[in-house]
């Protein structure tokens, strides 16, 4: 608990040496100016000794820079807002006291120096500084805490709307971009595409390499996807299982292919081992692309419907391959 004294008086010094320390106050500084004590809290410094001093008394009459000009100095530095300043008086400047306490000090005493009157205001100063300290600790704690709440929310945030094991967006997630991107190309006029994609005999695959590889399969093949896209607008999504979907939002036919041809590069790139696959010697997907210029009364169903069904008729003629659909979708 320090204490810095600010008085030009060797005598008081002495007297205050004597009341504080008998009374348990050790931590002691004793500056003999206002030039003294900016050094004593290196006022001037990038960071000042705020934490070495909890009060300080202050002398008001002192030659060169008076007890009243110090205090303004000191408050002026935000840094010593809270700590409190009690004004030393003698008598005969008790009228500066006004002025003292506009420029920020709490209380005063009066000289000659009475123990019982010098200890009481001590005392309940240090009590009111030290509840300040520990209100502001306590806010400090709050702030902290409130801000890892706002990013454990954040992640559960970014977590209830990523599949778990691949990363990419999961079902629910999907369900809400696609909803947007409908509504908002359709109020534009503009086109759509959705490529299903689902890999072919997978059941097969982890009958062969066991469920665990076909996590890490599943892992890849989701990063393939991502890879292949190329707008911020552009999704995959984990459908279920191990079928995804694409939102394509302002993506025709055309732009659509190419993507799903991205995709196949990226897979074929991959070379995951499956010699037992009916398609190739190594993991392959069945595409299908469906786009359409939705209208305020097209469905959006209607588009999932004949992608599915696109992919659906590359399955049964043989896996591995990119299917169009050819439906009119309204
Ligand atoms: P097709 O070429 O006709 O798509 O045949 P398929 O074997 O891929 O299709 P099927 O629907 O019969 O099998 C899908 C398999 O995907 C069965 C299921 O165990 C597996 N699967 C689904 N989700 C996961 C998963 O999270 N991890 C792993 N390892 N396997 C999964
Ligand atoms: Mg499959
Ligand atoms: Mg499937």
């Amino acid at each position: 608990m320090g204490i810095l004294i600010v008085d030009d008086s060797e005598h008081v010094h002495t007297q205050l040496r004597f009341f504080l320390t008998s009374s348990g106050y050790q931590k002691l500084t004793f500056a003999e100016s206002a030039a003294e004590a900016y050094a004593c809290l290196e006022i001037d410094s990038p960071q000042p000794a705020a934490d070495k001093f909890d009060l300080i008394l202050m002398d008001i009459m002192m030659p060169d820079i008076d007890g009243i000009e110090a205090c303004r100095r000191i408050k002026k530095c935000a840094d010593f807002k809270d700590i409190p300043i009690i004004m030393v008086t003698g008598k005969t400047d008790i009228e500066y006291l006004q002025i003292a306490f506009s420029e920020g000090a709490v209380d005063y005493i009066t000289k000659p120096i009475n123990k019982v009157e010098l200890l009481a205001r001590v005392r309940s100063v240090l009590r009111l500084k030290h509840e300040i300290d520990h209100r502001k600790s306590r806010e400090k704690e709050l702030i902290e805490v409130t801000r890892q709440l706002e990013a454990a929310n954040q992640m559960l945030l970014q977590l209830s709307f990523s599949d778990a094991l691949t990363g990419v967006a999961n079902r629910r997630s999907f369900e809400k971009i696609y909803s947007k991107e409908w509504g908002r190309v359709a109020r534009h006029s503009r086109p759509i595409s959705l490529i299903m994609i689902d890999i072919d005999y997978f059941k097969l695959y982890n009958d062969t390499y066991g469920h665990p590889q076909g996590d890490v399969c599943l892992k890849q093949v989701a990063k393939a996807l991502r890879d292949a896209l190329k707008r911020p607008g552009d999704v995959v999504a984990r459908y279920g299982g191990e079928e995804f979907v694409i939102v394509l939002p302002d993506t025709d036919t055309e732009g659509a292919c190419q993507i799903a041809e991205s995709i196949r590069v990226n897979i074929d790139t991959l070379r995951l081992e499956f010699k037992e696959s009916l398609a190739s010697n190594q993991v392959t997907v069945s595409m299908g692309i469906s786009t359409t210029v939705p209208d305020i009364n097209t469905l959006s169903d209607s588009l999932i419907n004949s992608a599915d069904k696109a992919l659906y008729q590359a399955k049964s003629e043989g896996r591995n391959r990119v299917k169009i659909s050819q439906d009119n979708v309204t």
